[in-house]
């Protein structure tokens, strides 16, 4: 009784009478899955109907060039995707589960490297534990800047692995910890990115499932929270407030793989983030997870509109250009929201990050077709592909936007919000229609937004009441405000 999943197989358990108890008969059901791959149609507007067929089931990734999309499923999706138009491949086509997990960095060893680059680079890294697991697992944040905690200076935020069994976004992230820091002095570019910003990077959220995916439950995604007694977890990617359990992208079955958990929030991981953005007030921010080859932004709710979205469009169409997909093409990367590219998914980090805290948000999936796919030939081509997205992300710092030094008693009272002048429309929305108005980034008075190119107008207010205007031209260089007297 090691693995909850065989390679390729579905793992049966030996029960006693299923008639004794149902709801041991659901949760067994729930751990013996098989995966299958679904045939999706070469129509794109066709795929996107009938991945949403898929919503509720625990959906691995989808690859749009190979028309299908890999499900885990359990004997009652099975009978589900039976029943439907749906067409299953058949199973010698099925590749297998692979589990090639040792070489992948567990969380022992992710918290050892983090302490070495620390160490090794003192002047340049600040090492923290922002929180603790269910597990009493320490969450580790890691800055990278020439001053860290500097409140001068804007915070770009990565992160990796809400979900366990995406071993590759952990990677990612510790090869950015590298390049970022053996690179300063000798990469100009590189050099003045840790010499303008703190980077930021959370290279796992979730350790305590990961420990489970290392100890043999390779197929984990969720945390390590406890239901009755025993391990169920829940998904921390769809426990963020902001917009949860708002679309039925998540479920409320503690058993479900996209369980939401029992409130917004409720989890210590998704608090330590939250914290971590409410202090650090970072302008943009990527969550890497796996596998799809995608790029997300908010929101994940199909009900609720973003009317900021070509902003985001803007931006992620820069970092698209610079990633290369698992067949080693550039700017392949589907890009869209969860509901247009797959279905809806409530509760995300993104969401919450852009709705409560003003960050340009990302949500990317790295790789084509397997969640944990053999180290040796893929570990270091796929993280150094992702380079060129990360790095555009912070190229975009210096294009179109805005920055400046807010002077005033207290920065606490101070919000504003933006307006693009020649489209005669508001920049920046909030979903309800309201037009959303930003927190300055820090203490001091930091000021630091990313914009389309255009004409733009910034208002600020205190409290409620408009104080200042300020018209300004963004072309394709961040425009340097000065300071701004508001007392
Ligand atoms: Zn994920």
């Amino acid at each position: 009784m090691n693995k909850f999943f065989n390679l390729g197989g579905v793992y049966s358990f030996a029960f006693l009478s299923t008639s004794l108890f149902a709801s041991a008969e659901n949760h067994s059901s729930e751990l013996s899955k098989t995966n299958v791959y679904v045939q999706l149609d070469s129509n794109r507007t066709i795929a996107h109907k009938q991945l949403k067929e898929l919503q509720g089931m625990d959906l691995a990734g989808v690859n749009f060039k190979k028309n299908r999309a890999e499900v885990y499923a359990t004997k009652s999706d099975l009978e589900h995707l039976k029943n439907s138009n749906l067409t299953i491949i058949p199973k010698e086509q099925r590749q297998k589960l692979s589990a090639d997990l040792s070489s992948y960095l567990n969380p022992t060893q992710v918290r050892e490297q983090l302490s070495v680059i620390n160490q090794n680079f003192s002047n340049l890294t600040h090492l923290s534990e922002i929180g603790r697991t269910h597990g009493d697992l320490p969450l580790m944040a890691l800055e990278i800047s020439s001053k860290p905690g500097n409140l001068k200076r804007p915070v770009v935020l990565f992160n990796g692995m809400h979900h366990a069994r995406e071993v590759m976004s952990a990677e990612v992230l510790m090869h950015m910890a590298k390049v970022l820091t053996e690179q300063y002095g000798q990469d100009a570019e590189i050099t003045e990115w840790l010499n303008s910003y703190r980077i930021i990077l959370v290279p796992q959220v979730n350790p305590d499932g990961n420990t489970l995916v290392h100890n043999g439950k390779n197929m984990w995604r969720k945390n390590g929270a406890k239901y009755d007694g025993n391990i169920t977890g829940v998904d921390l990617n769809r426990n963020y407030p902001g917009y949860w359990n708002h679309c039925n992208g998540s479920s409320g079955y503690p058993y479900s793989e996209i369980y939401r958990g029992p409130s917004a929030g409720s989890e210590p991981e998704t608090q330590a983030m939250m914290r971590l953005v409410s202090q650090t007030k970072p302008v943009a921010s990527i969550s890497y997870h796996s596998y799809s080859e995608m790029i997300m932004y908010p929101f994940a709710c199909s009900n609720v509109q973003n009317p900021s979205k070509d902003l985001f469009i803007h931006v992620a169409k820069y970092m698209k250009s610079g990633i290369r997909d698992d067949y080693n093409q550039l700017n392949t990367y589907e890009l869209g929201t969860a509901p247009e590219l797959l279905y809806d998914a409530d509760g995300g980090d993104d969401d919450w990050y852009w709705k409560d805290e003003g960050v340009i948000s990302f949500t990317i999936e790295v790789n084509s077709s397997s969640f944990q796919p053999n180290y040796n030939q893929w570990r270091n081509i796929t993280v150094e592909r992702q380079e060129g997205g990360w790095k555009n992300l912070l190229r975009q710092m210096k294009k179109s936007g805005f920055h400046g030094f807010v002077q005033t008693n207290n920065a606490d009272q101070i919000t504003y919000s933006i307006e693009k002048l020649l489209e005669k429309k508001w920049v920046a929305f909030d979903a309800d229609d309201t037009v959303k108005k930003f927190a300055l980034r820090s203490q001091k008075g930091l000021l630091y937004q990313l914009t389309e190119p255009g004409r733009h107008q910034i208002n600020f207010y205190r409290e409620n009441d408009l104080i200042k205007t300020i018209s300004v031209e963004i072309e394709d260089a961040q425009v340097d405000l000065g300071t701004i007297v508001l007392d």
